[in-house]
């Protein structure tokens, strides 16, 4: 077995335990493979050992891997995502997890219609308000959640949101626990089904999954250092 196919396996047992202590089952969750900075055969490894979601936080590396990769692989855009190219990203990738404002989202609606897709989509929400981070601030995603529902395009999934950068996984717990309370609170409020949770990365995605994370994306975890 090669480190790819090893790491994903160990990581597989960790979510499943994880899952088992809080009475969940494995399946309600998705482990995206962060594939950024790693090429191409990398990828592959990851493909061969069963993996099929993987992410990416920059649409041109993307474009140059997703042509030598399986089809049947499931492309997460979960970077940052800049107006000039949602065109580009909304047809290759099967969810984006960054909407991060009002005015993303509407413009993603416009550009949806135009290309005749409905993308599914998680709002990225900045809990800590931390400035070098984007996102929506509770206040905001609260202010814009009707004009949110309004577009007919766009299939909003869930939440998404990267804590601040904690040494102990535990740290992480109560960002975590926030964002899961602020999904139930907005899906009670407002009677929308908001299925996913996009939260949980290397370092503390099973303190995520205890707290509810639906996907959690994880890179070096399962690649080796970047
Ligand atoms: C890089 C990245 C990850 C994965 O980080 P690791 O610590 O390598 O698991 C997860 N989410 C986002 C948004 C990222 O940019």
């Amino acid at each position: 077995m090669n480190d790819v196919a090893a790491n994903l396996a160990y990581i597989h047992e960790q979510i499943g335990a994880a899952c088992h202590r809080v009475g969940r089952q494995e399946s309600e969750v998705t482990l995206i493979a962060v594939t950024k900075t790693f090429p191409a055969d990398r990828v592959r490894e990851a493909f061969d050992a069963g993996q099929r979601d993987v992410g990416e936080n920059r649409l041109q590396e993307a474009e140059s891997k997703i042509p030598l990769l399986p089809a049947a692989l499931r492309w997460h855009y979960i970077g940052q995502l800049q107006r000039n190219k949602v065109r580009k990203v909304l047809p290759l990738f099967a969810m984006i997890h960054s909407i991060d404002s009002l005015r993303l989202a509407q413009y993603t609606n416009e550009v949806a219609r135009e290309l005749g897709l409905f993308p599914r989509v998680f709002l990225q929400i900045n809990l800590a308000g931390e400035e070098s981070k984007a996102g929506f601030s509770i206040e905001e995603l609260r202010a814009s959640w009707e004009s949110l529902l309004s577009l007919d395009r766009l299939e909003i999934v869930g939440l998404m949101t990267v804590p601040p950068a904690v040494d102990d996984a535990e740290n992480s717990r109560p960002w975590f626990a926030a964002l899961r309370a602020l999904r139930d609170d907005l899906a009670h409020q407002t009677n929308t089904p908001l299925p996913y949770l996009s939260m949980g990365m290397s370092g503390d995605y099973e303190v995520a999954i205890e707290e509810g994370a639906t996907h959690v994306r994880i890179g070096s975890a399962v690649f080796g250092r970047r």
